[in-house]
């Protein structure tokens, strides 16, 4: 009996979601092929067998399929245009997947200027230590049967029971700004809440599982707070620049489609704040610093590193 031969997967930034996403399809048997301008940012992946391209045009010309894990939509349209570019690589039959949390505009412009490629968008939730453990959650935008063809591609990166296909072209960068709007919210709003209390008099521990016993729990509060207030991890692996990127395109949206933002864009403010003080690299979690430092005390359950 013959099976159908894997696709060879093409992979263009290897960053610190590219990098391990990479490294779990080539554990899963894909052939790949990568770059990135960062020519170091290959070499694990070249010593496992996968092979380096010098420009997104060689990277489209080799593979099947191709997957972009790039900053912003900016970055995701200097990748694609050019004489190295990856259009001018692609032959018809190509199947291009944005994973970079972006807007649709980019990939509607390609789809309608050549409509011989397939254009899929599938961004992801997770955190890199989800890319680096292949259990990233995947939203994808697209017609069924591509969705359902690419789905091997997916569950090499993904936890198989996560990959959702939300609906048609750019409902996955939808989804996936909504979500990070409303994890951000509940970042600044349980910061907020925890300075305040623990300024009350409240003991952080005490706090906590209180609001976990009540109406006011949420994941971010029995899970993903802790990173801050067990370790004074502020999860440098998704800097606070690319989420400020994340609020202003999620506030984009919002008046695209004429909705009032008030709340996101007070959330943006916020998050700009941190920005400015700790700079470009900081972690995702940094505004919850900014209240630290207004109360003048770190925001730690008794025993945890400080
Ligand atoms: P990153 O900055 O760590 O990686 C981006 C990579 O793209 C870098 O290696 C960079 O050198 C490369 N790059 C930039 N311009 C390029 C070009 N013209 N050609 C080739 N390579 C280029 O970013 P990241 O944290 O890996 O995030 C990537 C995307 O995933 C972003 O859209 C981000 O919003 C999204 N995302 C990140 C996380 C996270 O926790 N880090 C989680 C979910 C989604």
């Amino acid at each position: 009996m013959t099976s159908t031969p894997l696709p060879v997967i093409g992979f263009i930034g290897l960053g610190n979601m590219g990098s391990g996403m990479a490294r779990n399809l080539r554990a899963a048997g894909f052939d790949l092929v990568i770059t990135d301008i960062r020519r170091e940012s290959g070499d694990a992946l070249v010593a496992g067998g996968a092979r380096w391209a010098d420009t997104a045009a060689e990277v489209a010309t080799a593979s099947d399929v191709v997957i972009t894990m790039l900053p912003t939509p900016r970055h995701v349209e200097s990748v694609l245009q050019g004489p190295d570019g990856l259009l001018a690589g692609a032959r018809p039959g190509l199947t291009w997947v944005d994973m970079s949390t972006s807007v649709p505009d980019v990939a509607d412009r390609v789809r309608a200027e050549h409509p011989a490629l397939t254009v899929i968008d599938a961004p992801v939730s997770g955190m890199s230590v989800g890319a680096a453990n292949g259990m990233l959650q995947i939203f994808v935008g697209g017609e069924a049967a591509d969705v359902e063809r690419l789905r091997p591609v997916f569950e090499a990166m993904g936890d198989p029971d996560r990959i959702i296909h939300v609906g048609g072209h750019g409902s996955g960068y939808a989804v996936k700004l909504m979500i990070n709007q409303l994890w951000f919210s509940h970042l600044v709003a349980t910061a907020e809440v925890l300075a305040i209390g623990v300024r009350a008099g409240v003991d952080l521990d005490v706090l906590r599982r209180s609001l976990i016993a009540s109406p006011a729990n949420s994941t971010f509060v029995e899970r993903d707070v802790l990173s801050v207030l067990d370790h004074g991890d502020y999860d440098e692996g998704f800097a606070i620049a690319l989420a400020c990127k994340d609020l202003g395109l999620s506030i984009d949206l919002a008046r695209s489609v004429g909705v009032p933002a008030e709340l996101s864009g007070l959330v943006e403010q916020i998050y700009r704040r941190a920005r400015a003080q700790y700079g470009d690299r900081a972690g995702e979690m940094t505004p919850v610093k900014l209240y630290e430092d207004l109360i003048g005390q770190p925001l730690r359950l008794a025993g945890a590193e400080r």
